[in-house]
């Protein structure tokens, strides 16, 4: 008897059958707006990569919303992107009205202050719009399970193998990380992208998709970052959380692999792996 496997690849064919035309008559209404909430003081290029990631990828319209200190800093980095402004200096601190967006992503460089608990805590109550949840904002979650339990169905998280141990604990070997994304996917209806060389996406019902893409010169401080604005971006324009997760691992990674091309994997930069997108 043939034992059906929970396990399957995302590769150039399946990515291709994901992907949506842009519609002669679309607009920019079309593709959605994005939030992005990231960034603090001394870590404001993870919202820039965060930010350009979400940009090159497709939305129709990206607000980030900064700590005030990244105001200038965002304005002219990405001048595509509209700022919301913190009533704090240095962190995140409280929300904008969310009624005007189509997904959020929150998590990059936010760093672990006290007031951004408090931020995460109003989002978590306010959101009625998919979202991603990367970084410290997983970082914050591992400190406050309560919160986690909270979490909105579908959410998809993406941590490194650490995010990911501080989240749900440690394993003693890949395969049993991996049997452990997978029933914590399940336990908290999350959709969880465990990242890494072949970065895993598990969907609630345990299936398993690994990502084709990518290569070594992607583990470099920022990268993550760029993968949580693909992922917002793909949720904004109403793709699937489930798609948006498989479809924004392959796309980031084959950004990443057209950065080392052009670059080589030692030379290459987070921001590379944003000059290099598209198809
Ligand atoms: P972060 O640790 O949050 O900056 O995320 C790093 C990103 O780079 C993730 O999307 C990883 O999947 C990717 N990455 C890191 N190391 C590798 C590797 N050796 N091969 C492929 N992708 C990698
Ligand atoms: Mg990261």
């Amino acid at each position: 008897e043939k034992t059906k496997t929970p396990y399957f690849f995302t590769d150039k064919r399946s990515a291709r059958k994901l992907i949506r035309d842009r519609e002669k008559f679309s607009h920019k209404g079309t593709f959605g707006h994005a939030l992005l909430l990231a960034g603090s003081f001394g870590k404001m290029g993870a919202a820039q990569l965060c930010g350009g990631a979400c940009l090159r990828s497709g939305v129709g319209l990206l607000t980030l919303h900064v700590a005030g200190c990244g105001y200038e800093i965002i304005q002219i980095a990405l001048p595509e992107a509209m700022c919301s402004v913190d009533i704090h200096e240095k962190m995140l601190t409280t929300l904008p009205d969310l009624n005007a967006y189509s997904a959020i992503g929150v998590g990059p460089g936010l760093g672990k202050e006290p007031q951004t608990l408090q931020m995460l805590e109003n989002l978590i109550g306010e959101a009625k719009v998919p979202m991603v949840w990367d970084a410290d904002a997983l970082n914050l979650l591992s400190e406050n399970p309560d919160l986690l339990k909270k979490l909105p169905e579908h959410t998809i998280i993406t941590p490194h193998p650490k995010e990911f141990e501080r989240l749900a604990g440690k394993s003693k070997d890949d395969y049993a990380r991996l049997e452990l994304a997978r029933s914590f996917a399940g336990e908290h209806k999350l959709i969880v992208v465990l990242k890494g060389a072949h970065t895993s996406v598990i969907f609630p019902d345990g299936t398993v998709h690994f990502n084709a893409t990518g290569n070594a010169g992607m583990a470099t401080g920022g990268a993550g970052d760029v993968l949580t604005g693909i992922l917002t971006s793909l949720l904004a324009q109403k793709y699937s959380p489930q798609d948006a997760a498989r479809l924004g691992v392959y796309q980031h990674g084959i950004a990443g692999d057209r950065a080392a091309k052009a670059r080589t994997k030692t030379a290459m930069i987070a921001s590379d792996i944003v000059e290099n997108m598209g198809w």
